[in-house]
C-alpha cells in the first residue's frame, strides 16, 4: 500500500509538485503572478529536509527581501510541523554575501568587522573625492558618479576592468575616481552595496579552493524573484552552482521592475542555455485574485512587446471590478483612502469586514507616503511603512546611529563627520578641517586626529574643551561596550543622553522635535531584540525596515518595489497620473523601455491584490513643494474597462460617496445630476477638461467600456444607455458573464454562466466581446 503523500506535497497541483520532486537538476519555474511559484519553492526545502536530501545548514536560499526570507523560514517551518534551526543561508542576496565576506574579508584586504555604508555615506564619499580632484560637482553631481559606480558593480566590474568603451563615463574621471573610492573604502575598512556581491564574487573568481568550498557545501541552491537578478548577482549563482549543478530558479518575466538597477531579465530567458538539460514547470493556475484583478492586470502587460507570454486563469468567483477614482488632489486622495480603510474595518460601505492587516497602500515614489503618513496620524489609523528607508532614513534617527557606529567602531570616519558638531560643540569648519588635515597627516581615523590636534594645541577656544570631552566620551562609551553589567540597549540610551543628542531634540523648538524623540525612543526599542549593538547595526544597514511593531493590526503602506512577491486581501494603487507613475524619468530619457519597466511595474502592483483593488489618482498634485496638475496615468486606460468600475469622486455628494455613490448608480435621475456637477467641476480646473478626466465622465456614467481604445478618447453622450441585442456575450458586475436572450427597453434577459437567467438594466452590463 502505498502511503498518502506528506501534507505539504497534497497542497500542491501536479505542475507544482512536479517543481517540488524534480529534485536534482537544474530546475526553472517560469509563471506568472500568484501561481503559487513561492509556495513551490518552500514545499522544495521542505522536500530536500523531510527526504533527507540536505541538512538545513547545506540548503542555499535567495529571496528578494528579509521580509521574504523571515516568511520562508516560518512557512518552512509550519510546513514541518517544528521550527527550522539553522537554515543560516536563507536569506538575501546582500545577507548571505555579508555572512560570506565576514569570513574571508582579508582576501580582498578587509577587516571582517567591517562596516556597511548606506547612500548617505557613499555619496559623503563620493563627493569628497570629487571635490579633492576640482570636478564641478554642480555639473558633473557626486549621485552621477554613484549611478555610474553602482552601474559598474551590478556589472561585477572592478576598477581594473572598467571596459576601454566605458572611459569616458563621468568626464571620463569616471574610472579614476572608481578605483580612488574603492581604496578609500578599504582604507575605512568599509563597503557599500554594491561590494557586498562584487567582493564575494571577486573571492570566488579569485580563489578556487574558496570557491569549490561552497560549490561542495552548497548542495541544493534556490533563488525566487530570478527576473530580477543582475550580473553580478547572476555570476555568484553560476558559479556556486557549478558544482552539484542542483539549482532552482523561479520567476516571471512580466514582474522584472529592478532593470534601473541592473537586472537583467535575459538571466531568465537564458537559463535553459546555462544549465543544459534544465527542466523547466510552468504554472498557470491563480490562487491569488479573483478573475477581474487578473484580467485587468493582465490587459495592462499586454502592452508589453517580446513577452514570453503565459496564459492565467483562476477558479475563484468574480468578485468585485477594479475600482478607479479620481480625486481634486493629493491630500483628498489620502483622505478618502483613510476612511475607506476606516470603512473596512466597520464592514460598511458594503464590503466584508477587513482587519487593516489585510490592506495596504502601494506607491509608485516614496514621497507619496507622506500624504498617508500625515493623514493616518491625524485620524489615528495605524500604519506601518514597510521595506523601505523610511525609518532609518530619518535625520535623528541616522545622527543616532552614526554615534552606535563610533562606539562600535571608533574608525568610523564617516560617522564622525556627521555627528562632531551636533549638537553643536562650536567645532566650525576650520576646526574640522584641521582634525582632517592632522588625522591624514598622522594616516590616522579621525578621532585619533582629533586627539592629536588638541594635543598640539591646534584647536583652540571653546570648541577645544567641547571637542575633548566628545573624545573622551566616545572612548569611555566604547570601553562600556565590554561591560557586562550594562545592557547594550542601556549603553545606547547613556550614549544619546551623555552626548547631549537628547537634550539637542529637547530643547528645539520647531514643530518636529517631538516627533523626533519618539523616533529616538522607538530605536532604543528596537534595539532590544538585539544582542548587541554591533548586531542591530548590521540588521539597519541591511534590512532598512520600520519594524517596530505593538502587534496590533495595522495598514501597510510600501513602494511598489517593495510589494513584489507579497499579498493582500485590499491593495490600494495611488497615484496613477502620468508622470508620477509611469514616471517623469521612464517617459523622457528610457523610451519605450523605461515604460515597459513601469507597465510590468503596474501589473505587479495589480497582482498584488486577492478580492479588491482600487486605483485612483489626483488632478492636482504638490510634487518636491510645488502644485502641478496631473494627467491620469495612460496605463489607466489599459485596464479593460470590462473590469473596471468607476468611482464617483467624493465631494459631489456632500462628502463620501459611500452610499450616495451606490444610490448615484441605481437612479437614473441621479446619474444625470451626477453628470452635470462634473461639468460643472469640468468648468472650474484645466483637469477636468483633460481627455483622462472626459474617459472618467464617461465612465462615470456607465457607458460600456469595451469600446475600442480611440474611441474612448472622443466626448461621449452622457446620457446615452448602451444597447444589446440578443444573443451577445456581456458581463454584468455581480452575476458575471452570460448571454442576452430577451431585450425589452432599458431591461434585458440574461442567461448568466454561473447565475442563471436573470433580468437586469442595461446599464449595469458591459460588453464582453473581447
Ligand atoms: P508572485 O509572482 O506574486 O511572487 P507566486 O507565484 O510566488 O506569486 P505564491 O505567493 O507562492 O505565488 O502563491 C500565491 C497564493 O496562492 C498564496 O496565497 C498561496 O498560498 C496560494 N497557493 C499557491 N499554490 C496553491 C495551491 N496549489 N493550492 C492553493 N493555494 C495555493
Ligand atoms: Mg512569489
Amino acid at each position: 500500500m502505498q502511503a498518502r503523500p506528506a501534507p505539504y506535497l497534497e497542497d500542491l497541483n501536479p505542475a507544482q509538485r512536479e517543481a517540488v520532486e524534480a529534485l536534482d537538476g537544474p530546475v526553472l519555474m517560469l509563471a506568472g503572478a500568484g501561481t503559487g511559484k513561492t509556495k513551490a519553492l518552500t514545499a522544495r526545502i521542505v522536500h530536500l529536509l523531510t527526504t533527507g536530501r540536505a541538512r538545513p545548514n547545506e540548503i542555499l536560499a535567495v529571496t528578494f527581501t528579509n521580509k521574504a526570507a523571515r516568511e520562508m523560514k516560518d512557512r518552512v517551518g509550519r510546513m514541518l510541523g517544528q521550527t527550522v534551526e539553522g537554515m543560516p543561508w536563507l536569506g538575501t542576496f546582500h545577507a548571505i554575501c555579508v555572512k560570506l565576506l565576514r569570513r574571508h574579508a582579508e582576501l580582498v584586504d578587509l577587516k571582517s568587522n567591517f562596516t556597511i555604508l548606506d547612500t548617505d555615506d557613499q555619496l559623503r564619499l563620493l563627493k569628497q573625492l570629487v571635490n579633492a580632484s576640482n570636478i564641478d560637482d554642480k555639473r558633473w553631481p557626486a549621485r552621477q558618479l554613484a549611478g555610474v559606480i553602482d552601474g559598474w558593480k551590478n556589472r561585477a566590474i572592478t576598477p581594473d576592468k572598467v571596459p576601454a568603451s566605458e572611459a569616458g563615463a563621468y568626464n571620463h574621471a569616471g574610472p579614476r575616481l572608481y578605483a580612488e573610492y574603492q581604496a578609500r573604502l578599504r582604507e575605512l575598512n568599509a563597503v557599500d552595496f554594491g561590494d557586498l556581491l562584487l567582493h564575494v564574487v571577486t573571492i570566488f573568481r579569485r580563489h578556487e579552493d574558496v570557491l569549490a568550498q561552497y560549490q561542495r557545501w552548497f548542495r541544493y541552491i534556490l533563488v525566487d524573484e530570478y527576473q530580477d537578478t543582475n550580473v553580478a548577482q547572476y555570476l555568484w549563482l553560476r558559479l556556486l552552482a557549478a558544482g552539484h549543478r542542483n539549482i532552482c530558479c523561479v520567476g516571471d518575466d512580466d514582474q522584472s521592475i529592478y532593470g534601473w538597477r541592473g537586472a537583467e531579465v535575459g538571466n531568465i530567458l537564458r537559463f535553459e542555455k546555462d544549465f543544459p538539460g534544465a527542466h523547466v514547470v510552468r504554472l498557470e493556475q491563480n490562487y491569488r485574485s479573483t478573475p477581474h484583478i487578473l484580467a485587468a492586470a493582465s490587459a495592462v502587460i499586454a502592452g508589453n512587446e517580446g513577452r514570453l507570454g503565459k496564459t492565467l486563469w483562476t477558479e475563484a468567483e468574480a468578485g468585485e471590478k477594479v475600482r478607479l477614482i479620481g480625486h481634486w488632489d493629493g491630500e483628498e486622495e489620502a483622505r478618502w483612502i483613510g476612511e475607506e480603510l476606516e470603512a473596512m474595518q466597520k464592514g460598511t460601505r458594503g464590503m466584508r469586514p477587513m482587519s487593516l492587516d489585510d490592506s495596504a497602500i502601494l506607491v509608485r515614489a516614496s514621497h507619496q507616503m507622506r500624504a498617508f503618513e500625515d493623514r493616518f496620524l491625524t485620524i489615528g489609523l495605524p500604519y506601518r511603512v514597510i521595506g523601505g528607508p523610511r525609518f532609518y532614513e530619518r535625520m535623528e534617527i541616522r545622527d543616532a546611529m552614526a554615534y552606535f557606529r563610533l562606539v562600535t567602531s571608533p574608525e568610523d570616519d564617516l560617522a564622525f563627520e556627521r555627528v562632531v558638531n551636533v549638537p553643536k560643540r562650536g567645532l566650525g569648519d576650520k576646526a574640522q578641517q584641521t582634525i582632517q588635515k592632522t588625522a591624514r597627516a598622522h594616516g590616522v581615523n579621525l578621532v585619533e586626529g582629533a586627539r592629536i590636534a588638541l594635543e598640539d594645541g591646534a584647536i583652540k577656544g571653546k570648541g577645544a574643551g567641547e571637542l575633548r570631552r566628545f573624545v573622551d566620551d566616545l572612548a569611555r562609551w566604547g570601553r562600556m561596550t565590554g561591560d557586562a553589567d550594562l545592557t547594550h540597549v542601556e549603553l545606547a540610551q547613556i550614549v544619546l543622553d551623555e552626548s547631549g543628542y537628547t537634550a539637542m531634540w529637547q530643547n528645539d523648538r520647531t514643530p518636529e522635535a517631538p516627533g523626533r524623540l519618539e523616533n529616538l525612543k522607538e530605536l532604543v526599542k528596537a534595539l532590544e531584540g538585539f544582542e548587541n549593538l554591533g548586531g542591530f547595526l548590521e540588521h539597519v544597514a541591511l534590512v532598512m525596515d520600520n519594524e517596530s511593531d505593538d502587534g496590533g493590526a495595522k495598514v501597510s503602506i510600501m513602494t511598489l518595489h517593495a510589494a513584489k512577491g507579497l499579498e493582500f486581501p485590499a491593495v490600494f494603487l495611488p497615484g496613477w497620473e502620468d508622470g508620477l507613475f509611469p514616471s517623469q524619468r521612464s517617459m523622457d530619457e528610457q523610451g519605450v523601455k523605461g515604460l515597459e519597466e513601469e507597465r510590468r511595474l503596474a501589473y505587479v502592483g495589480i497582482t498584488r491584490a486577492e478580492e479588491l483593488c482600487t486605483i485612483s489618482f489626483a488632478g492636482n498634485r504638490r510634487v518636491f513643494g510645488q502644485w502641478q496638475s496631473q494627467l491620469p496615468s495612460r496605463f489607466i486606460d489599459e485596464l479593460d474597462a470590462a473590469h473596471v468600475e468607476v468611482l464617483t469622486p467624493p465631494g459631489l455628494y456632500g462628502g463620501g460617496y459611500g452610499a450616495a455613490g451606490m444610490a448615484a448608480q441605481a437612479s437614473p435621475e441621479i446619474m444625470a445630476r451626477q453628470a452635470s456637477d462634473l461639468h460643472e467641476r469640468a468648468s472650474r480646473a484645466d483637469v477636468y477638461n483633460s481627455p483622462g478626466w472626459r474617459r472618467l465622465q464617461a465612465r462615470a456614467a456607465d457607458r460600456p467600456l469595451s469600446q475600442p481604445r480611440e474611441a474612448r478618447h472622443q466626448v461621449i453622450d452622457l446620457e446615452a444607455v448602451p444597447s444589446y441585442g440578443v444573443g451577445e456575450r456581456v458581463f454584468h458586475q455581480k452575476f458575471g458573464y452570460g448571454a442576452v436572450t430577451g431585450v425589452e427597453g432599458d431591461k434585458l434577459e440574461v442567461a448568466f454562466e454561473k447565475a442563471g437567467t436573470k433580468k437586469v438594466v442595461a446599464r449595469f452590463l458591459c460588453g464582453a466581446d473581447d
